[in-house]
């Protein structure tokens, strides 16, 4: 058996997940590069709200859907069977005040209520209101602990460089802002919202209309709101506490920019809808800090992975990166990554 190097370019909850999945299975990598540029392109894994929810979506209605409800599926399994350290089982509340009727059928379980069953806190007044089990991700926690799970079990060699070139004839050759060259037998592109510079590569995909979406919200520090984190999601926007660490997440704005000015004027009504329903104290907007994330909006906001020759690349995450990583790579490594014997 030939063994082979693999290179990847991103090391978010993607890059990540795939390391963690080539882990579980018969891979045939001798030694893999990871490849990263924090400098230049900030890492939507570390700028997150990142709740995995299943959020009212049931199998059947779209191929995005079915692909929620497998990656919740999948998601959950990974929590109960591996442990993995910085996720934590939370109620997500979701409510509205508007278009109620649209939102009883996504949520038929809801009922009418003021309280967030299991937490020591209510809302102003009775809402229309659904309770689902969840998971509350602190990236800084999670993220460090995939890699160490790789780092047992693979051979990993980091490059902190921007990789400015690529190209494909037999071997895969990768060239570095900083004039570095490497050649390697497979590629994986899981470079989120940075991956305009490689359309090119895969010729005939339909994935020209996929686009960096900023997503910006609040962070609140030493806030006290019991021992219990949760997620409360009212009229699309999200209040999340994070009780290991007392921290309170508030947004998150939809934009489509990717530098790092955030829409304020819309943070500001988010965080206003948001503080108007509440019945606990909510901090003032000005002592919250502001943090920004970029992600990849694909077609139909579906999630795309493509293979042309030895490149392969897995994207179009958008607003499930943690949701569907885990999903997304496992059927990567599956098809393209594996020994032929477990291929099958
Ligand atoms: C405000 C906000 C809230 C969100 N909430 C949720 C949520 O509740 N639940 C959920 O599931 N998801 C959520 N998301 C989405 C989720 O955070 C992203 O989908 C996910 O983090 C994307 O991960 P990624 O690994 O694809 O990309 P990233 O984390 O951006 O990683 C990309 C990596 O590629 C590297 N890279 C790219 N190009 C190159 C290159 N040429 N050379 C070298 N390195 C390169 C970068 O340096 C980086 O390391 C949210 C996002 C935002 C912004």
């Amino acid at each position: 058996l030939e063994l082979t190097t693999l290179a990847i370019i991103g090391n978010g909850i993607a890059g990540r997940s795939l390391l963690f999945n080539l882990t579980r299975e018969n891979n045939k990598f001798q030694k893999i590069l990871l490849f990263s540029a924090p400098a230049f392109l900030k890492p939507c894994s570390f700028y997150t709200t990142s709740i995995v929810a299943p959020r009212g979506v049931t199998s059947g209605h779209s191929d995005l859907g079915d692909l929620i409800v497998e990656g919740f599926s999948d998601f959950s399994e990974h929590v109960k069977k591996d442990k993995p350290s910085g996720i934590f089982p939370i109620s997500q509340f979701t409510g509205a005040t508007t278009k109620i009727d649209q939102f009883k059928t996504r949520y038929p379980g809801g009922k009418f209520s003021r309280l967030l069953e299991g937490l020591p806190h209510s809302l102003k007044n009775e809402i229309y209101l659904a309770q689902e089990d969840a998971f509350m991700i602190d990236p800084e926690i999670y993220l460090p602990w995939l890699s160490h799970q790789a780092e047992k079990a693979l051979q990993i060699t980091y490059v902190e460089s921007l990789v400015t070139e690529v190209r494909n004839g037999g071997k895969v050759y990768l060239r570095t802002n900083n004039n570095e060259e490497f050649e390697v037998d497979q590629l994986v592109f899981a470079a989120g919202a940075y991956g305009r510079f490689y359309k090119s590569l895969f010729p005939g995909e339909k994935i020209e209309s996929s686009k960096p979406v900023q997503g910006s919200y609040l962070r609140f520090s030493k806030m006290r709101l019991g021992e219990k984190s949760f997620s409360l999601t009212l009229n699309g926007a999200n209040l999340i506490y994070r009780a290991h660490s007392q921290e309170v997440l508030i947004g998150s704005t939809t934009d489509d920019f990717i530098h790092e000015l955030p829409h304020l004027n819309e943070l500001r009504r988010i965080f206003s809808e948001l503080k108007a329903l509440v019945a606990f104290e909510v901090p003032v907007f000005e002592s919250g800090e502001i943090l920004v994330g970029h992600r990849e909006k694909a077609r139909k906001r579906e999630p795309y992975i493509l293979r042309k020759g030895n490149l392969l690349a897995v994207g179009g995450l958008y607003k499930n990166g943690f949701s569907l990583s885990l999903k997304m790579t496992k059927i990567l490594s599956r098809q393209y990554l594996l020994n032929a014997q477990s291929n099958q």
